[in-house]
């Protein structure tokens, strides 16, 4: 048990790579508040924890959204004890071209995905520097150091969360909290499902391109998540672990 009795908040925790971390981090030990747009989302993934013996809040936040960044901490604090593992997954995608892109788009990616690392991460810093420290694991992507087209947004936002990962890490060293970063390349959930659907890209191309032939899963995000969190990388901090099945290795044809 890596984080018993601990308190782990996650965003985007209703589905997805989320929803898996959350789980891990249960059985790990630690009582979790699960953060999703809806209070409904995030109390499926709530029930699954209490039911493997664990403390679970289920919480409605627009991670984008101050105050409502603000309530969820101030609940969480009250009810499961103050913030020590945060981990920043809620994230969206909406690939557009360029020449179609809306400012509205590139705003949702700037906000959804890196505002929030922001937002979350500060009210988090002020619970764990009382509590004598912490980790935050931002889930980034390998898009923010590799670049595909008509993603703008995202990619920027992904960018941005990697940086901030390091300027945050060296910045909140001091008091004992470390920061880093899990980039995952491609893993089967909804997000990658539905741009599938939508013509984005075809799913086998994208196990041919990947040197192991696969698809990632949640589990495979999750497990470098518990990993980075843990006191097993206490030197680690300011670090990006990509996760890809060997994608931004591949150089080849
Ligand atoms: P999903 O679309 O499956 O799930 C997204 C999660 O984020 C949901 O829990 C959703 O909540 C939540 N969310 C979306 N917008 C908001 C918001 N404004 N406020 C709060 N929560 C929000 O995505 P994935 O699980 O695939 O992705 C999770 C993270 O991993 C994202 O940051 C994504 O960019 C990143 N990632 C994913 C990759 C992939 O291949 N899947 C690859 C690289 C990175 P709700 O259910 O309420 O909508």
């Amino acid at each position: 048990m890596r984080f018993n009795n601990q308190v782990a908040l996650v965003t985007g925790g209703s589905r997805g790579i989320g929803r898996d971390i959350a789980l891990a981090l249960a059985r790990e030990g630690a009582d979790v508040a699960v953060l999703a747009t809806t209070e409904a989302g995030a109390e499926a993934t709530a029930q699954d924890i209490r039911a493997l013996g664990r403390r679970a809040l289920a919480l409605a936040c627009r991670v984008q959204i101050a105050d409502e960044v603000s309530a969820a901490f101030a609940r969480t604090a009250a009810e499961l004890g103050p913030v020590q593992l945060l981990v920043n997954n809620a994230g969206v995608s909406q690939p557009v071209s360029l020449f179609d892109m809306s400012e509205e788009n590139w705003d949702l990616h700037m906000d959804v995905n890196a505002k929030s690392v922001f937002l979350c991460t500060q009210a988090a810093a002020r619970q764990m520097r009382e509590a004598g420290g912490g980790a935050v694991v931002n889930i980034g992507s390998i898009v923010g150091q590799n670049a595909i087209p008509q993603t703008l947004g995202y990619c920027a936002s992904k960018a941005a969360v990697d940086h901030m990962t390091r300027v945050l890490a060296i910045e909140l060293a001091r008091y004992k909290i470390r920061v880093n970063c899990v980039a995952p390349g491609y893993i089967r959930t909804d997000l990658i499902e539905q741009l599938a659907a939508a013509g984005k890209f075809a799913l086998n191309l994208l196990e041919r391109r990947t040197p192991q032939r696969r698809l990632g899963t949640g589990a495979d995000v999750a497990a470098a998540v518990i990993y980075v969190a843990s006191e097993e990388a206490g030197f680690m901090t300011g670090q990006t672990l990509t996760i890809d099945g060997g994608w931004t290795a591949y150089g080849y044809l």
